[in-house]
C-alpha cells in the first residue's frame, strides 16, 4: 500500500518534468525556426526557407503527432517513456531531413535547433544517468553520422559544443543524485529510529513484565540448593542461567527508557575491583589473565556507581570474549587532563574490522553466536548519560583497546 503511495508520488514528479519539457520544447523549436528561417534569412537578404525543402511542413506534422503520443503515454500513466520517445523521434526525424535536404546537392549545411541544447541541459531534471547518457551520445552520434554521411565538417561543430554542455549537465546530474541519496538517507535513518523506538518500548515494557517472575524463580531455586545440598548438581547452572536472563531483560529494559542517573562520588578503584571479581571465572575459563594498573592516587568520581560497574563488565567481558585462545587484558586506569578519567582496556584478540567498527553500539549488533549486541549500546548510553566519551581503537587479528574517559565532577559539565 505504501509502495504504490510513493511510486505514484514519482509518476506524478516525473508527468510535472516531462510537461515543462514539452512546453519548453515547443516553445523553442518553433521560435528558433521561426526567428532563424524567416526573421534573419530576411533581414540578411538570403532566401526564404524553402518549405518544400527537406521533411518540409511535414517536419512540423510529425513533431506535433509525437504530442498525442505523449499526452497519450501521460495519461495512460507511462509519463517516463516519453522522454525517450521525443530525443527518438526527433533525431530520426532530423537526420530523415537532413538526409533529404543535404544529401547529393552542393547546399551548406546549416541545420541543428537550438532545441538540442534544451535536451542536454534539461536532462538532469529526469534525474537518470541512462537517460542523460542517451541524450548526449545521440546528439553527438547524430552529428558524427551527419558529418560522415555528407562529408560536411560544418556538422561537426556541434559536437565539442554537445560535449562542454554534456560535462555541466552531467555534474548537475551527480549533485541532484547525491543530494537525494543524502535526503534518501536521512529518511531512512529516521524510519530506522522509529522502529527502534517502537521495538525498544515493547522491549522495555516486556522486560519488566519478566523480571519479577524470574527474581521468584531465582529466590525459589536458591531455596532449593540449600534445601537438598546434595542431590542435584545443576542448581549452579540453573542460577548461573537465570542471572544470564536476568541481564539479557536488563540490557532490553535500557532500549525503551534509559534509567534515571543518581550522581554519588565513588572510588574507581572499588567500581573495577568489583567489575574484576565478577568476570574473573570467566577469564579463568578461558585462560585469560586480568592485569590491571592503578595510576594513583586517584580522586573518587561522581557517577552512578551501579551503571559504571555495567560499563565496565560490558566491556572486560568482551575483550574476555575476544581472545577464546587465552592472553592477557590490560586495564589501565589515570586521572587525565581536564578534570577527568580515563580507563583503558586492552586486550590481544580478534579484534574489529572497520566495517564492524561503523555498527559498534546499534542495538542486536553482534557477531558473537551467543551475543545479545546489546552490551555496548547500553555501555554507551550510560557513558554519555555521564557525559563521557567512548573510543574504540581496533586493528582486526591484533587486538582491540577501548578508552573511557568520564568526568570526575559532573557540576562542570551542565
Ligand atoms: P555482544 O557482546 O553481545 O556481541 P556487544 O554490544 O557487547 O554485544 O558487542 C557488539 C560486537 O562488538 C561484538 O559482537 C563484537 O563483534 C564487537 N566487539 C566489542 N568489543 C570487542 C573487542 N574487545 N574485541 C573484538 N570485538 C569486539
Ligand atoms: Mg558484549
Amino acid at each position: 500500500m505504501k509502495e504504490g503511495f510513493r511510486n505514484q508520488k514519482l509518476i506524478f514528479e516525473e508527468k510535472k518534468a516531462i510537461k515543462l519539457f514539452l512546453w519548453l520544447f515547443y516553445i523553442i523549436y518553433f521560435s528558433f525556426d521561426f526567428f532563424y528561417d524567416y526573421i534573419y534569412s530576411f533581414s540578411n537578404e538570403k532566401e526564404l526557407k524553402d518549405l518544400n525543402d527537406g521533411l518540409g511542413l511535414w517536419q512540423y506534422f510529425l513533431l506535433s503527432s509525437l504530442l498525442l503520443i505523449g499526452v497519450y503515454f501521460i495519461k495512460k500513466g507511462n509519463p517516463y517513456i516519453v522522454k525517450y520517445l521525443y530525443i527518438y523521434g526527433y533525431i530520426f526525424f532530423d537526420v530523415i531531413d537532413c538526409l533529404i535536404t543535404y544529401l547529393g546537392t552542393s547546399k551548406p549545411f546549416a541545420s541543428g535547433n537550438i532545441v538540442e541544447i534544451l535536451f542536454i541541459v534539461f536532462s538532469p531534471v529526469f534525474v537518470n544517468k541512462k537517460y542523460f547518457w542517451t541524450v548526449t551520445l545521440s546528439m553527438i552520434g547524430k552529428d558524427l553520422f551527419l558529418g560522415l554521411i555528407l562529408h560536411d565538417y560544418r556538422a561537426l561543430f556541434p559536437v565539442l559544443m554537445f560535449f562542454i554542455i554534456g560535462a555541466i549537465a552531467f555534474i548537475l546530474l551527480i549533485r541532484f543524485n547525491s543530494y537525494i541519496d543524502s535526503l534518501t538517507n536521512v529518511y531512512n535513518e529516521l524510519r530506522q529510529k522509529e522502529k527502534l523506538a517502537v521495538i525498544g518500548q515493547m522491549a522495555a515494557a516486556i522486560g519488566h513484565e519478566i523480571r519479577n517472575p524470574l527474581s521468584s524463580l531465582k529466590g525459589f531455586t536458591q531455596l532449593q540448593k540449600e534445601r537438598y545440598p546434595n542431590t542435584n548438581d545443576h542448581y549452579p547452572i540453573m542460577i548461573q542461567e537465570i542471572d544470564r536472563i536476568n541481564s539479557i531483560v536488563n540490557d532490553l529494559m535500557y532500549l525503551g527508557k534509559p534509567k534515571r542517573i543518581k550522581f554519588d562520588r565513588a572510588r574507581i578503584e572499588e567500581i573495577i575491583a568489583y567489575t574484576l571479581s565478577i568476570t574473573q571465572q570467566q577469564a579463568k575459563n578461558q585462560n585469560v589473565i586480568l592485569e590491571t594498573v592503578i595510576e594513583g592516587p586517584l580522586p573518587a568520581i561522581e557517577c552512578d556507581e551501579k551503571q559504571l560497574k555495567q560499563v565496565f563488565i560490558n566491556l572486560i567481558k568482551n575483550a574476555i570474549e575476544s581472545m577464546p585462545n587465552g592472553g592477557k587484558v590490560k586495564i589501565n586506569v589515570k586521572e587525565a587532563k581536564e578534570e577527568s578519567m580515563h580507563i583503558s582496556i586492552q586486550d590481544g584478540g580478534c579484534g574489529i574490522s572497520e566495517e564492524s567498527l561503523l555498527n559498534l553500539g546499534e542495538p542486536f549488533y553482534t557477531t558473537k553466536k551467543e551475543g545479545t549486541g546489546l552490551g555496548l549500546m547500553v555501555t554507551n548510553q550510560i557513558i554519555n548519560d555521564h557525559f563521557g566519551n567512548l573510543n574504540f581503537l581496533s586493528e582486526f587479528g591484533i587486538g582491540t583497546k577501548v578508552e573511557v574517559v568520564l568526568p570526575i565532577n559532573q557540576n562542570l559539565k551542565r
